[in-house]
């Protein structure tokens, strides 16, 4: 197990630079004109593939970093950067951990790899979970995979929503209902492999920020997959289920598992990359208030001015910290007694939408303008609040976990 430690050891420092020095030759330049356009930005993520950040290497390398700080420290560099950019760059990765998590050595190596494509000709992936009708309820979720037995194939019927990369990818990785008396443990992924008949983009949509990352519906009408795209295997899966209905039979979960270990260890990941947007807007809002000068002096001379600046840096150092502690233990296997990955998450992102904001208002009149980038800032923000678990959500993991009850 590696200590806790707050100082990145020299190689950990060398990829930090290399890639704030990406995010800020490549990524910055680029983050106005994407996210004007709405569109998926292949140029920079081809790129961030030639350089080696958008692959699965780099990827698992910092997420497998035993000292935990490996993912954290590059999300937050890398949405220091753009938001949106930096979604569309990683968005692969999320879907590709789905297949890390769960998948057997064969699919490991089958499906990743045509996640990314190669430098020449890079693909993305996606991740299909939310519905309609399922967005913080997972549990009520619709998609349903039937296993057709003589041909070993998996039919899957439903709606999907909000997905990232939805409809463009060239693998998608689906969430269905494989046993509708099991709630959310009878859900199960599955690959859907590039060109597959009946995988179809429904609604894009035009969002409010991180609108270079590509959001839509995708549509399962009759898709059928191969037996090997179920994730980790059937033998795996019916064991699964097994045990689900077993403890049903007992009663079901209790309260004190509220706190989802693999929730709890992706959660830091989406803190980091508020810290990155946090960090950003303060850093343009103390440039400005050091230069800007009203009254005969620079507006940082004011109190009222200063004082919100410090209090930017407190809450986006104190985010750092309680993202760098969940993900060292993520990593280490320490148990969340306290749901600190959803504390991390909760504290980071409600720090990134408040300090953007506060961006703006030391702006004046430019910070509201597209002239400046902390209204995009401020409007990128606003999605932490609300992917990976809204904070309501994350509040009610975390009473629930230290409480012992099921709060509602
Ligand atoms: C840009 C974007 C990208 C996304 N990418 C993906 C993706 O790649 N894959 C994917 O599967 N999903 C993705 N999502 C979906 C995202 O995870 C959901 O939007 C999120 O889980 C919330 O679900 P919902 O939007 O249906 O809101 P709802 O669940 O309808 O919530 C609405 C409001 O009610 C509150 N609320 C709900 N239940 C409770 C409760 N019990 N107690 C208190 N308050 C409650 C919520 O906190 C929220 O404020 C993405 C969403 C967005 C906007």
């Amino acid at each position: 197990m590696a200590e806790f430690t707050m100082e990145l050891n020299d190689e950990q420092k060398e990829v930090r630079d290399w890639l704030h020095g990406f995010a800020a030759d490549v990524i910055r330049p680029a983050a106005a004109e994407w996210d004007e356009r709405e569109e998926t930005p292949w140029p920079v993520i081809q790129e961030a593939a030639k350089v080696g950040i958008y692959s699965l290497d780099f990827y698992a390398q910092q997420y497998f970093d035993p000292t935990g700080l490996g993912i954290s420290m590059a999300m937050e560099e890398l949405f220091w950067g753009d938001a949106g950019i930096a979604l569309s760059i990683v968005g692969t990765g999320l879907a590709a951990v789905g297949v890390l998590a769960n998948g057997t050595e064969e699919q490991i190596g089958t499906w990743i790899p045509q996640m990314y494509g190669d430098a020449s000709d890079v693909k993305v992936a996606a991740f299909c979970s939310s519905e309609p009708d399922a967005g913080s309820d997972v549990a009520a979720m619709r998609t349903r995979a039937v296993y057709d037995e003589a041909k070993d194939e998996w039919v899957i019927n439903g709606t999907k929503t909000w997905a990232t990369n939805g409809g463009i990818a060239n693998v998608h990785v689906v969430v269905a209902v494989v046993d509708p008396e099991l709630g959310s443990k009878g859900h199960a992924s599955f690959i859907v492999p590039p060109n597959t008949p009946g995988l179809a983009q429904g609604q894009k949509f035009k969002k409010h920020g991180i609108r270079a990352s590509h959001t839509a519906e995708v549509i399962l009408d009759n898709v059928r997959v191969p037996g090997s795209c179920l994730l980790g295997g059937k033998d795996k899966l019916d064991e699964r289920l097994a045990r689900a209905r077993e403890k049903a039979k007992k009663g079901g979960e209790r309260v004190k598992n509220a706190a989802m270990a693999t929730f709890e260890a992706s959660r830091p990941a989406v803190g980091a990359m508020a810290v990155g947007t946090a960090r950003a807007a303060y850093e343009v809002a103390l440039e400005y208030a050091t230069t800007r000068e009203q009254f005969g002096r620079p507006i940082i001379d004011n109190q009222g001015v200063a004082f919100q600046l410090a209090d930017m840096r407190t809450s986006i150092d104190a985010a750092r910290l309680l993202v760098w502690r969940a993900s060292w233990m993520a990593v280490n296997g320490k148990p969340f007694t306290a749901a600190e990955g959803s504390m991390s998450k909760l504290f980071a992102s409600e720090t990134a939408k408040k300090v953007t904001a506060q961006a703006i208002q030391i702006l004046g009149g430019n910070g509201y303008t597209r002239e400046y980038p902390v209204e995009r800032m401020h409007r990128d923000a606003a999605i932490y609040t609300i992917f990976e678990g809204t904070s309501e959500i994350q509040r009610l993991v975390i009473a629930r976990t230290i409480s012992g009850t099921s709060v509602r």
